[in-house]
């Protein structure tokens, strides 16, 4: 008996609608305070989060920044002090003993550890068969079979009577994998999963995982390997326990975590409906402007003359050349035909932090002038016509 995604058996869970169809990942202001002796410590700050079926998402932020704790949250390994985590449609907190959120968790959930976890008395294919065991999942005579499987999915069959001390690191982390799988779970969560890997086993884990995700399956992996976020298909950063706005880190990606931040809590968020003009032309310019939804036109002259000068898209911004040059603004822009979602930032606080971040200020200007050159030839081009 093969077991189907996302219909097991719901062990008294209450379901809940999610804030949509195809969201696998709920979650909505999580805080988490560890306390000691030494006193109180937030160390998630009121998370809100949505993750969608199918999304291979990375999440990285620095040592400390609470990546690990926020894992822990959404296995269930550990527990939030407030806010709600459904997952799947079960809120796995809320009116949930710690054995059926045990239960739920060995069904549901794949977990993957940096430190792969295989019991060391246990071959291979025995480690893969115990979580069907946990999660009394498949008919005992068939989980040897099914092990089997799941260690050829990962290249591992010919060591399935190994004990995982006589394969090499990487293959015990595919091991790992297998195992993770074995109960076919539609979510894998895995905590810096390539973190104790050469960067050759490293890369065998990531394809794998764009296999899984390809097949379906909704993968969460925290790591701090940046050239592993270009292969997922989103990224999320988390700074000091607050996650960064993702209009902000895809538009401005050379910025520090800590200015996105900054950025993330204190830009204005606003509506403009389709066509409404978002800046006017030769008016000062006091902030830069980030496109979070929709799309917006560039345009010289409102009049009957109008040219587009450019089209720009989610996470494009503009203001950034009158912000860096000075003056009043040399074009307008107006929101395209569906509305338009944009973060202002002011533009003081922006070239304070431009200051602080030569990087930044350095492909902005690049940007800038690049645009400036694209729009008066568009503007010659046009007259000459
Ligand atoms: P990351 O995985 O991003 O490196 P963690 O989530 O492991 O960060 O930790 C975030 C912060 O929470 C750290 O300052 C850490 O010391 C603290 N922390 C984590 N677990 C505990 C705990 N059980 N008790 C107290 N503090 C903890
Ligand atoms: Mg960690």
């Amino acid at each position: 008996m093969k077991a189907p995604l996302l219909s097991r058996p719901r062990d008294g869970l209450v379901t809940h609608e999610m804030s949509h169809p195809d969201a696998m990942i709920d979650m909505h202001g999580i805080v988490k305070t560890f306390k000691n002796s030494a006193g109180e410590f937030t160390v998630l700050k009121g998370i809100d989060l949505t993750i969608y079926k199918g999304e291979f998402v990375s999440i990285v932020g620095k040592s400390g920044s609470g990546k690990s704790t926020l894992l822990n949250m959404i296995t269930g390994i550990d527990h939030p002090t407030a806010g709600r985590m459904i997952i799947g449609g079960t809120d796995i907190y809320t009116g949930v003993t710690e054995s059926q959120r045990s239960r739920w968790r060995g069904r549901n959930l794949g977990i993957v550890f940096q430190f792969f976890q295989l019991l060391p008395m246990l071959t291979l294919a025995e480690n893969v068969m115990l979580s069907m065991d946990y999660a009394e999942l498949y008919d005992f005579d068939e989980r040897p079979r099914r092990a089997m499987q799941m260690l050829e999915m990962v290249g591992l069959e010919k060591f399935a009577n190994k004990l995982p001390v006589s394969v090499s690191t990487g293959q015990q982390q595919l091991a790992a994998i297998a195992r993770a799988l074995a109960c076919d779970p539609p979510l894998l969560v895995a905590d810096e999963p390539t973190g104790n890997l050469d960067s050759k086993s490293a890369n065998v884990i990531i394809d794998l995982f764009e296999e899984l995700s390809r097949s379906g399956k909704t993968i969460l992996m925290v790591t701090h390997d940046p050239s592993l976020t270009s292969r997922t298909t989103r990224n999320i950063i988390i700074s000091d326990g607050e996650l960064i706005d993702e209009t902000v880190s895809r538009a401005l990606p050379w910025l520090r975590h800590r200015h996105m931040l900054e950025i993330t809590k204190d830009a204005k968020r606003q509506m403009f409906q389709p066509n409404e003009i978002i800046l006017e032309c030769e008016k000062d310019v006091d902030s830069l402007y980030l496109i979070a939804d929709g799309s917006v036109d560039v345009i010289a002259g409102l009049d009957s003359q109008s040219r587009v000068l450019a089209h720009l898209k989610a996470n494009d911004f503009f203001g950034e050349i009158e912000l860096l040059n000075g003056g009043k603004s040399n074009a307008c822009v107006r929101a395209g035909a569906e509305p338009v979602e944009i973060l202002t930032y002011p533009r003081a606080e922006f070239l304070r932090i431009l200051n602080e971040s030569p990087v930044t200020a350095d492909a902005l200007r690049k940007i800038a002038d690049n645009r400036l050159e694209d729009w008066k030839r568009r503007n010659v081009e046009s007259e000459v016509s």
